[in-house]
């Protein structure tokens, strides 16, 4: 297939990243009165949201430790709260629950939260967080709880029909977005930049610029744009730690229960928020027996055929398959039995779960950066990354805020997740979270 000849504008991958891009960035053309959406081709190898976007639990939270993720993440819950029927979001908002060790972070979250204006509640000690989720459901019983996040803002949204809202958008916007269209290189001129898109459908010679979005194919768009896969980090205290790779894999846990989705309601019947439980308490299955004695966690939300929700991701160790996306052997055989206990142990209407465990299109690979945070930045004059290092289905704000510097504006949102920061030194704080993205 031949596709166009030129672009000025060429966004590769049709996932929650490239699409908001794209949208973002027609109205802002149109808006300054420096183009419209028909300069802008948006291309993905196979069809949008049939990466990570398409998968995710869509989950939308504020619950970040690090300042930079908590402002970035307040702005990206406009966007949600922009559209939710495009977007297809239900602003059901969000309940972290920890263990002791995990107050002090929540608690910093929390005031940070305060301060930028997040509408959030704190609850501290066992029996008021017990108090406080019974009155929310009844059977509440999870052991080990002393501190509680309650976000009023956030909650989820459907994944592929998110992505598919973006791309009505785009196509609103008079944006091209082709399926089914491989990048396999970049034509590059002596300064660095790039001068042609090379595609399975021939190259595209770019206009101005390009922005890549790949989700977990990361480290493919990386080596073509010939950036190291091992970097020296300085750590805050000016430490190097020398070659370190660019990249690792995270196999995340995820799966469903079939069940009525009403049987997961509050007590006055509405809709549950967003469910994040962390707790140190023994972790037993229905019949007794001992799944960890160690902290564990798991998150959960209602869902279209019943619950749905995963639990801590597993490092993939050697080579990893990413195509297809999706593989089936992304969730390990030990997760349904641990995630229905774990649910189970929080509510009584869940006890028995596990025989209505279903694997269904969830669970899959993302790809981690070495700091586990995301890179936004240019990697060459004219091409900017959207690398965001998995924690992104709820960061549908990059894309506007990634217009903005394209067409010459600062971004104080994303300046902290430049790549140079591994060679400054300029981290961001890590928390005390099981999890890589907290
Ligand atoms: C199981 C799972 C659950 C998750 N749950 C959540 C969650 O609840 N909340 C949250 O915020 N985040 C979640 N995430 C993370 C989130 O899904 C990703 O961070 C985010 O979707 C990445 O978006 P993207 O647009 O960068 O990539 P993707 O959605 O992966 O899109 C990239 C696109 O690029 C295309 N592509 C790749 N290579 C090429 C090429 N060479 N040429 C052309 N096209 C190409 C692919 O086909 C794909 O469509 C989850 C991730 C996984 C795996």
């Amino acid at each position: 297939m031949r596709i166009a000849e030129r672009a000025p504008y060429v966004v590769v991958g049709a996932g929650i990243h490239g699409l908001s891009t794209a949208y973002h960035l027609a109205g802002e053309l149109r808006a300054r009165g420096a183009g419209s959406g028909a300069d802008i081709v948006v291309l993905d190898k196979a069809t949008p949201g049939a990466g990570a976007s398409g998968i995710a639990c869509g989950v939308v939270r504020n619950n970040y430790f690090q300042p930079a993720m908590s402002e970035l993440m307040q702005a990206c819950v406009e966007v949600w709260e922009s559209d939710p029927a495009a977007y297809h979001y239900n602003a059901v908002g969000y309940i972290a629950l920890g263990a002791a060790v995990q107050e002090s972070d929540l608690a910093a979250t929390f005031e940070r939260q305060e301060r930028i204006g997040y509408r959030s509640e704190l609850i501290t000690g066992e029996a008021e967080v017990d108090a406080h989720m019974r009155s929310l459901f009844p059977d509440w019983r999870a052991q080990g709880v002393t501190i509680c996040l309650h976000e009023h803002q956030g909650g989820f949204a459907f994944n592929v029909e998110s992505v598919l809202g973006l791309r009505d958008k785009c196509l609103g916007e008079g944006v091209s977005v082709l399926e089914g269209v491989e990048v396999t290189g970049f034509a590059s001129r002596d300064d660095g930049s790039v001068s042609a898109v090379e595609t399975s459908g021939g190259p595209i010679e770019v206009g101005e610029q390009v922005v890549i979005a790949p989700g977990p194919w990361a480290a493919q768009l990386w080596a073509m744009l010939e950036m190291p896969d091992r970097i020296d980090i300085r750590t805050p205290s000016g430490d190097v730690v020398r070659d370190r790779p660019m990249w690792t894999y995270w196999n995340l846990q995820e799966g469903e229960i079939t069940v009525d989705p009403l049987m997961f309601a509050t007590a006055d019947g509405g809709a549950p928020p967003v469910i994040h439980l962390d707790t140190d308490a023994p972790l037993y299955t229905d019949d007794g027996e001992l799944v960890t004695g160690e902290l564990w966690g798991i998150y959960f939300k209602r869902d279209r055929h019943g619950v749905q929700g995963g639990a801590s991701p597993l490092v993939v160790e050697g080579d990893v398959e990413l195509d297809p996306y999706p593989s089936t052997t992304d969730v390990d055989p030990s997760f349904p039995d641990m995630w229905c206990a774990a649910l189970s142990h929080s509510m009584s209407r869940f006890e028995g779960s596990r025989a209505q465990y279903k694997q269904a299109r969830s669970g899959g690979v993302g790809a981690f950066t070495a700091d586990n945070f995301p890179v936004f930045d240019y990697v060459r004059p004219n091409v900017y990354g959207i690398f965001d290092s998995n924690h992104g289905y709820k960061m549908i704000g990059v894309g506007r805020e990634v217009a903005a510097v394209l067409l010459g504006d600062h971004s104080r949102l994303l300046y902290p997740f430049r790549y140079e920061r591994f060679a400054t030194g300029d981290l961001h704080p890590v928390s005390s979270s099981p999890y890589p993205w907290s």
